[in-house]
């Protein structure tokens, strides 16, 4: 059976090797993807560190990674001439749903009750090959440079963040300037914000935040950040929170800082429940709406990525720091653990 470069979590603990593994044969209904850049997710950082989530959810062996662009070489027996097929361009959904529950029959397929997750439940993408089902295939334009392509599953979860709520003139404060916090940043103002507030307790995010269009950025471990942010909309509050961080404390401020009537998208996952949580305040009393935002919409939020993207309202390039080839997989695993970088795209075979 031929052989390829492969990262995988083979045993239950920290860490990751570079393997030669199996080239994956395509199911009936799959398609063998060549991987030509696969894109660093928080995620993958989790299953290397081997956090109490990965140590729940993984079970080893597994080829980690789930952010891709490649291109098509083979296809299964049942795969039909209308669906994506060999010589194509493709990204991928990472979220296999099962189709026949309720919330996939209602259109809500993102909170599908059977969510499988590409390098997470299944062999991911950190490979020269990936095996995928084609309905999680998506064509991409031939001309979309690779590295964007590569990272559009986790820019996803930024555009269904920021679509959830009602941006157009509005204030927006951005809680968290990991990759997904600043690549909410330019959508923001793609769809019309007129305020862009962000904070982040790294130096290096907040200046690339303000690289792509933030603002004011601040940091909560030297900046007032309420009085601050609050002298930016004249001590209003601000009408819309995109919460990207995952950290209570971030959470709180950020909903501290709304005014009452606004909406709240929350992205970031906090590391357990939340203690303290003052609800009655910080959400009821204010009238506060809150969106839980889970993964991608499909398929809408594709159409809205391609739609930004081909017309240039977003440019991701400033936000991509680093690229390196696979086999520098543990570097780049570092750099993006060590919080001095944005988004990090490797390349297969090299
Ligand atoms: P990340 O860890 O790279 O970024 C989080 C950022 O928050 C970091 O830059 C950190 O410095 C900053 N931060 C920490 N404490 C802060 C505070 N008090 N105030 C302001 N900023 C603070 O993560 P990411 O990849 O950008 O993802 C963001 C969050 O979204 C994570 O919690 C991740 O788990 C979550 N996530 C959720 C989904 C979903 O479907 N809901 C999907 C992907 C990621
Ligand atoms: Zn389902």
């Amino acid at each position: 059976m031929a052989k390829m470069q492969a990262v995988a979590k083979l045993r239950p603990e920290p860490g990751m090797e570079l393997i030669q593994a199996d080239v994956p044969q395509p199911g009936p209904r799959d398609v063998l993807v060549k991987v030509k850049a696969t894109s660093i997710c928080g995620t993958d950082v989790h299953i290397y560190k081997w956090d109490r989530w990965s140590q729940n959810r993984i079970r080893p062996p597994l080829t980690i990674g789930h952010e891709f662009a490649g291109e098509i070489i083979a296809v299964g027996e049942q795969v039909r001439p209308d669906e994506p097929g060999v010589g194509d361009f493709v990204s991928a959904e990472s979220h296999i749903v099962c189709g026949v529950c309720q919330q996939c029959k209602l259109g809500q397929a993102h909170v599908c009750q059977n969510t499988r997750i590409i390098g997470v439940d299944v062999d991911g993408c950190y490979a020269e090959y990936v095996v995928i089902p084609v309905e999680n295939a998506w064509k991409n334009p031939l001309d979309m440079p690779l590295q964007v392509a590569s990272l559009q599953e986790n820019f996803g979860n930024s555009v269904h963040t920021v679509s959830a709520v009602d941006v157009r003139a509005k204030t927006v404060l951005v809680t968290g300037c990991g990759p997904a916090g600043l690549m909410t940043i330019p959508v923001a103002r793609a769809f019309g914000a007129e305020l862009i507030v962000v904070s982040d307790l790294s130096p290096y995010r907040l200046a690339l935040a303000r690289k792509v269009g933030a603002d004011l950025a601040l940091n909560p471990a030297e900046d007032d950040v309420i009085a601050r942010a609050q002298d930016s909309v004249r001590g209003k509050g601000f009408d819309v929170l995109l919460e990207m961080s995952g950290a209570p404390a971030a959470l709180v401020q950020g909903l501290s800082l709304l005014k009452s009537g606004a909406e709240a998208a929350l992205l970031g996952l906090a590391p357990g429940a939340l203690d303290n949580f003052n609800l009655n305040d910080l959400v009821i009393m204010k009238g506060v709406t809150v969106h839980g935002i889970a993964g991608r919409r499909l398929w809408e939020t594709w159409y809205q990525m391609r739609a930004l993207l081909s017309s240039g309202a977003v440019d991701l390039k400033p936000i991509i720091t680093h690229e390196f080839p696979l086999s520098r997989w543990h570097e780049a695993m570092e750099t993006m653990a060590s919080g001095q970088s944005g988004k990090i795209v490797m390349y297969p075979g090299e």
